[in-house]
């Protein structure tokens, strides 16, 4: 499942610049995805909750930008929308030799830090006299 190490690895990269900074929680992620990432940004935000869970992330929200696949033709020097699934040959002059100049993105953009944890990160022990 590409999308759960995709979410385990941004809740790592965050987290670890959250204990960096001594900060105790997070409000939102801001990723870029590239139209050509495999990467279905839907499945993606339900990893993230899963990845979350117990972390200083934990109630964090995720929004994703999507950023559109460019090719570039060397011979001729086209350049156009790849579209998914990308199409890789040159309308002008039929090169199949192209390069990807966007697409393939996956970071982080953007992170706002919370004052306090999320929500449900410290879940309260019951008192013994609510049991
Ligand atoms: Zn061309």
């Amino acid at each position: 499942m590409h999308e759960m190490s995709v979410a385990l690895s941004v809740v790592d990269q965050v987290e670890r610049a959250a204990q960096a900074r001594g900060v105790p929680g997070v409000r939102q992620v801001r990723l870029e995805i590239g139209e050509l990432a495999g990467v279905v940004p839907d499945a993606l935000g339900f990893c993230f909750g899963l990845a979350c869970a117990g972390t200083v992330l934990e109630g964090a929200e995720l929004t994703t930008r999507s950023v559109p696949g460019r090719a570039s033709c060397a011979p001729c020097g086209r350049t156009w929308d790849t579209g998914m699934p990308p199409d890789m040959v040159c309308a002008g002059c039929g090169a199949g030799a192209t390069e990807l100049l966007a697409g393939r993105e996956l970071r982080i953009t953007e992170v706002h830090w919370a004052d306090r944890p999320g929500p449900t990160a410290h879940p309260r022990a019951p008192h013994p006299e609510e049991l």
